[in-house]
């Protein structure tokens, strides 16, 4: 194990100053993510610090606008379990409830899940295989490897990897915000750029910055809250990251949809929204599902499969119809 200082703060100024000036200073929350990549030696910092006593950052607050401000420090199980979670966002409280074991969500923190880093193999691996990701520079070798869980959407010759976390899925489809504090002040991040695509600098999986803590995540009030459904294929049913999945949510006239939102996870570096998809869907019959599957194929042409995962474009496509009229009966 590579060795480390750890060290506790209770006030988040000086977390963010302690981490702005020290590169080789990481955050610890759960630590169910972290220590295992130090395991491995996919991280290596020299000083952790322990997050989990600044004040105030596990609750699940209603916002004014009848949305929801959930704690980076809330526990994923807590989140699951939330009345109101599960009442406003039953795709958020689905998605968790689908990721990990109970054990791990009981640990894990909800600002450590969305930081969490990709599961491809290649990375996380002892052994010292060419990974852009992990050591900048010195190739893929997913790209041309066994790459069977990796990106069909948004990689580059870079990396092809995927992000593993399922509720940053749902949160991608419902817009939520990351509230992030760092060396100039407090900003909100969409979602949907909180992650980044590979391009050419792979090791960077956010928008973060060095000195950046997240504070918390803001889902806003959104119609189709409540009418929404994650699902999750994986190639157990349990304790297994997503091969493939889908969040779904939708307001309905009758039974045509008025809005629809869809993000899939399992296809690319980021939650990949199905923006295409979510424009053709409208006004579309819940009924007709000729029509839902020729919407939700116009966000595939795009795709751009590797050797060993082609399944994945009809795959992710069945996924998410299925989590669309999941949805669609909620509504
Ligand atoms: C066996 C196993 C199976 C799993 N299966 C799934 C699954 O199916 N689906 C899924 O979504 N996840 C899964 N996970 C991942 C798990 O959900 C994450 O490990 C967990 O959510 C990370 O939270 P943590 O609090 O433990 O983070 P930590 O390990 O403490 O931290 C992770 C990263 O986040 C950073 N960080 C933490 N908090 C903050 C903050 N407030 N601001 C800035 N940076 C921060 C840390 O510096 C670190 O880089 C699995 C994990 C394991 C070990
Ligand atoms: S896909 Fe990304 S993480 Fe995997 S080996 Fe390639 S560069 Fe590394």
């Amino acid at each position: 194990m590579h060795p480390f200082a750890l060290s506790r703060v209770d006030d988040p100024a000086a977390a963010i100053a302690a981490h702005a000036r020290d590169p080789e200073l990481a955050f610890i929350a759960g630590g169910t993510d972290l220590i295992g990549l130090m395991k491995d030696r996919a991280a290596l910092p020299a000083r952790l610090l322990d997050i989990n006593g600044l004040p105030g950052m596990a609750r699940i607050e209603a916002l004014p606008d009848g949305g929801l401000r959930i704690g980076a420090l809330a526990r994923m199980s807590d989140v699951a379990a939330d009345t109101e979670v599960r009442r406003r966002y039953p795709v958020v409280a689905e998605a968790l409830l689908f990721a990990a074991s109970g054990q791990l969500r009981n640990m894990a923190s909800m600002g450590g899940n969305i930081m969490q880093r990709t599961r491809c193999a290649y990375f996380r691996d002892e052994d010292p295989l060419p990974c852009n990701k992990r050591r900048p520079g010195s190739g893929c070798s997913a790209l041309h490897g066994f790459n069977r869980n990796h990106a069909i959407f948004g990689w580059s010759e870079a990396c092809v990897a995927t992000n593993p976390s399922d509720v940053a899925v749902a949160f991608a489809a419902m817009d939520a915000n990351v509230i992030v504090r760092g060396r100039t002040g407090e900003r909100s991040i969409p979602f949907t750029e909180f992650h980044r695509l590979p391009g050419t600098t792979p090791e960077r999986d956010t928008a973060l910055d060095q000195g950046d803590l997240i504070i918390a995540i803001e889902v806003p009030a959104r119609v189709e809250g409540r009418a929404s459904h994650y699902l999750k294929l994986r190639d157990r049913q349990s304790y297994e990251f997503a091969l493939v999945s889908a969040a779904a949510a939708v307001a309905v006239d009758g039974r045509r949809i008025r809005t629809a939102r869809l993000a899939m996870g399992g296809v690319a570096h980021k939650p990949w929204r199905l923006r295409a998809a979510e424009m053709a869907l409208r006004g579309v019959s819940l009924d007709d599902i000729d029509a839902l599957k020729s919407a939700i194929a116009t966000s595939f042409t795009e795709a751009r499969p590797l050797a060993h995962n082609a399944f994945k474009v009809e795959l992710a496509q069945r996924v998410a119809l299925r989590a669309l009229q999941t949805a669609g009966v909620r509504a």
